[in-house]
C-alpha cells in the first residue's frame, strides 16, 4: 500500500530531452495507465520510477519519501515487462518462488506465498510445469504471479499484453484489472492501446512527445480532450479535424475544428458540410462511412445495422454545435 508521486520529472539522454516535466500525485490503490504512441516516453518514464533510468530532474516519492537514489530493489515495487522472460529451465513454481529465494525468505513462507498466487491466478494445477508448457496467458499469469508474490506497495507494467493476440488481450486486461482491484496495490500501467487505458485506468496519463498532454479519468478525457492530440488519440475512430474555412469560418492559419466521429449525423440538403462517400464498413453493431469533404477526409460511426451508403454519393453532413472542438494553431483547446 502506497502513495506514488511523479514530481517534474525530466530525463535527458545526452543532450536529448525525452521527458519534459511530468506530474502526478497517485493516490494508495489507485491504477494509472501511462498511453501514449510508440517513442513518446512511456517506458522512459516508467523505468526512472522503477530506478532502472536515473532522473535528470524532478523527484519520484513513495509515500511522499525521496526515492531517486535508491536502487530498484529497494523501492518495493515489482514490474511486470512486455517480454516477460521466464526462466525456461524453472519450473512455474520456482519461476515466481525465484525472487523470494534470492531475498533468503524461509522456504515454508515462499511455499505459502506462491500457493496462494498461484490460487488467484489460476495456475495451481501448473506449479510443476516448464514456460513452454504452457499458453501464452499462462506465462503471461506467471510473470503477475512473480510480481504478486513480493507483495510490492507499487505494481510497475510495461505493455505486458502487446504479445498476445487480440482476443486474449480482452481476457487478460479483464483479469488484470480484477486482479488489481483484489490487490488495491497501486499500479502504474504503459500502454500504446487507448481502448487497453480507457477500460483499466481510475485516471490515464496521455503523453505526446515527453509531455502530459492530459490526466484525467478515461471519460473526462474522452468527453473533453484538453489538446488535439489528445482528440485525435483517445477515442476510435479518431476525431475528424477540418479547417475552420471549409465552413466560411474566420480563424488564425492552423486552427481545427474537431468532431468526433459518433457526433456526425446525414442531414438532409442544405445542411452544414456536403460530403462524398469513399466507402463505408458495415461492421453489424456499427457503420463506418467515410467521406471527402473538400481535401478532408470525414468519418462519420453509425450506430446499429444499417443500409449504408454507396461509393460516390453526395450527402449532407450535420451536428449539434456543442460537439464542436476548437483547437487553436498550437493544438490547445480554446474553450468559449
Ligand atoms: P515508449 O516507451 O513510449 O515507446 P521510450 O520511453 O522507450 O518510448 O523512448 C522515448 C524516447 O527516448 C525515444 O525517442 C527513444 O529513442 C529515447 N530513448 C529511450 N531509451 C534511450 C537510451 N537508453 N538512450 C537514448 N535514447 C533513448
Ligand atoms: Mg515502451
Amino acid at each position: 500500500m502506497a502513495t506514488l508521486t511523479l514530481d517534474s520529472l525530466e530525463k535527458s539522454f545526452g543532450r536529448t530531452k525525452v521527458i519534459h516535466g511530468v506530474s502526478i500525485d497517485i493516490r494508495d490503490g489507485e491504477f494509472i495507465v501511462i498511453v501514449g504512441p510508440s517513442g513518446c516516453g512511456k517506458s522512459t518514464l516508467l523505468r526512472m520510477v522503477a530506478g532502472l533510468e536515473g532522473v535528470t530532474a524532478g523527484e519520484v516519492r513513495i509515500d511522499g519519501a525521496r526515492v531517486n537514489e535508491k536502487e530498484p530493489m529497494d523501492r518495493n515495487i515489482a514490474m511486470v515487462f512486455q517480454n516477460y522472460a521466464l526462466y525456461p529451465h524453472m519450473s512455474v513454481f520456482d519461476n515466481m518462488a525465484y525472487g523470494l529465494k534470492i531475498a533468503r525468505m524461509p522456504r515454508a513462507d515462499i511455499r505459502a506465498r506462491v500457493e496462494e498466487a498461484a490460487r488467484m491466478l489460476q495456475l495451481e494445477q501448473y506449479l510443476t510445469r516448464k514456460p513452454r508448457e504452457l499458453s501464452g496467458g499462462q506465462r503471461e499469469r506467471v510473470a503477475m504471479g512473480r510480481a504478486i508474490v513480493r507483495r510490492p506497495s507499487v505494481f510497475l507494467f510495461d505493455e505486458p499484453l502487446s504479445n498476445l493476440d487480440a482476443k486474449l488481450r480482452v481476457q487478460m486486461r479483464l483479469e488484470i484489472k480484477q486482479l488489481q482491484r483484489d490487490l488495491g496495490v497501486t499500479s502504474l500501467y504503459v500502454t500504446h492501446d487507448q481502448v487497453e487505458a480507457m477500460t483499466l485506468a481510475d485516471r490515464m496519463i496521455v503523453m505526446n512527445d515527453g509531455r502530459a498532454d492530459q490526466i484525467g479519468a478515461p471519460l473526462d478525457v474522452y468527453a473533453d480532450p484538453q489538446t488535439a492530440f489528445v482528440a485525435g488519440f483517445i477515442g476510435s475512430p479518431p476525431t475528424n479535424f477540418l479547417p475552420p474555412a471549409l465552413l466560411g469560418r474566420n480563424a488564425p492559419d492552423g486552427a481545427r475544428l474537431g468532431i468526433r466521429p459518433e457526433n456526425l449525423v446525414f442531414g438532409t440538403e442544405g445542411g452544414r458540410l456536403q460530403g462524398r462517400v469513399l466507402n463505408a464498413e458495415p461492421l453489424g453493431a456499427e457503420s463506418l462511412i467515410h467521406l471527402m469533404v473538400g481535401d478532408e477526409m470525414v468519418t462519420v460511426r453509425q450506430e446499429g445495422a444499417q443500409r449504408v451508403p454507396g461509393q460516390g454519393e453526395e450527402l449532407w453532413l450535420d451536428w449539434d454545435a456543442a460537439h464542436e472542438m476548437q483547437f487553436g494553431p498550437d493544438g490547445r483547446r480554446l474553450h468559449g
